[in-house]
């Protein structure tokens, strides 16, 4: 499983400007289809000790940043993190997109848009 960014992630560091460390928490879609609300923020810290150790430690929810990207700047930002990376918007390069969440863990199966090869689409049907 990748660590990269998603893509609604992306948009939203781009179109408003945050930090390449800003997280989003929470995800809420507007108007069907219309965009989708991150709320988040710059970690402030990471716990050092406890069961969470090494996880980034969020502000409360009123202190977080909430922005607004549209349907239309995800597609463009889609587009161009393709184009200057290669990799896959929908599993961020790493091959795999999550199938279910449950009880037993998180299984995880191949994406459906690169096949699991992590290369961005229109790159690879290029290819010979
Ligand atoms: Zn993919």
């Amino acid at each position: 499983m990748s660590n990269a960014p998603d893509i609604h992630t992306i948009a939203a560091r781009r179109v408003h400007g945050l930090p390449d460390e800003w997280q989003p928490r929470i995800y809420e879609s507007i108007e069907r289809g219309l965009g989708v609300m991150l709320t988040g923020s710059v970690p402030l810290g990471f716990y050092t000790r406890g069961p969470r150790k090494g996880a980034p430690k969020f502000p409360p929810r009123r202190d977080m940043q909430r922005v607004i990207v549209t349907s239309a700047e995800i597609e463009q930002t889609r587009w161009d993190w393709e184009r200057e990376t290669g990799w896959c918007h929908r599993c961020g390069g790493g091959g795999q997109t999550v199938k279910s969440i449950g009880i037993s863990g998180t299984t995880y199966r191949n994406c459906p848009e690169c096949d699991g090869t992590g290369a961005a689409k229109h790159i690879r049907e290029c290819q010979p």
